[in-house]
């Protein structure tokens, strides 16, 4: 007697509600993954058994969900911006409140555009793909300093038959030496070293490069703010999103380092996350 979605859903959920903050989301995803179907198709379906094989599947992932492995590492997808990335251990896990620098973004770019832009530190390529994808005529870089990310980063562009994104190796602007751009976005590692919200949950996994930004968490933002003028266009913009708490620091470096029209966007937390300011005319 195998056993069907329906009650497989009901163990699992139990199981990682001990661990996990959204055990029956977490126990859907790892179920339509292990069944190769989308998540809809458990509820049109939950009389419907898994043979022996799948149910192994699905059992080690759960269990290493339950000790604390992302779901999205386990599934080597997250959805960002309508699109389904893939993510490894190389890069973060694209979050919901990075759609807002995107929006942001978006916002400071006619859609029919040929501007060139860059995003600093892609990872997965999140941004810059969004960024292509609603921009056709851009023309976008990307760069990061991990290999493996840009790896990744190059596959989904490829998968998602994206052309109008390049692709660079270096830490932030050091691969784009003499070159200018109409608008920069990053979402930079921004939490301090010692933060304690690093030992729990997914951040656990996930690249400590990628998350840590110096005692403060603004190092690389600082670093970002300094050069940026040295790669903007005339009126050209920045965005950087950040820490939750850090909308008020980041307004004044930008002030500092010569931007405008400088203001920060809350995300649906009602916190301060994306920051941008224009620079010259
Ligand atoms: N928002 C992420 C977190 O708090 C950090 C992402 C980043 O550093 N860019 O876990």
């Amino acid at each position: 007697m195998a056993v069907t979605v329906a009650t497989l859903l009901r163990m699992a959920g139990k199981e990682l509600s001990k661990t996990s903050p959204t055990p029956r989301l977490d126990a859907e995803i790892l179920l339509a993954h292990v069944l190769n179907v989308p998540r809809s198709h458990l509820y049109a379906r939950p009389e419907q058994r898994l043979d022996g094989d799948k149910l192994r599947h699905f059992t080690l992932l759960t269990i290493a969900r339950q000790k604390g492995r992302p779901v999205a590492y386990l599934t080597g997808r997250r959805d960002f911006w309508a699109m389904s990335l893939k993510v490894t251990s190389a890069t973060l896990i694209p979050r919901p409140e990075t759609e807002l620098l995107v929006e942001e973004a978006l916002r400071c770019i006619p859609v029919e555009s040929r501007w060139y832009l860059a995003d600093l530190g892609t990872g997965s390529g999140a941004i810059a793909l969004a960024l292509a994808i609603e921009r056709p005529h851009c023309i976008i870089t990307a760069t990061d300093i991990s290999e493996a990310a840009l790896d990744v980063a190059r596959d989904n562009a490829h998968t998602l038959g994206i052309r109008n994104v390049e692709f660079l190796q270096g830490e932030w602007f050091a691969p784009v030496s003499g070159r200018r751009f109409a608008a920069i976005v990053s979402n930079p590692p921004y939490v301090p070293d010692e933060d304690p919200h690093l030992l729990s949950g997914d951040v656990r996994f996930e690249p400590r490069r990628a998350l840590t930004g110096g005692p403060d968490g603004l190092a690389p933002i600082r670093k970002i703010a300094l050069r940026a003028s040295v790669h903007l266009e005339a009126g050209g913009v920045l965005l950087l999103e950040h820490g939750y708490d850090q909308g008020e620091r980041v307004r004044t470096l930008l002030s500092s380092a010569g931007f405008t029209d400088i203001r920060s966007i809350r995300d649906l937390a009602d916190h301060e996350r994306v920051t941008l300011g224009r620079f010259g005319d």
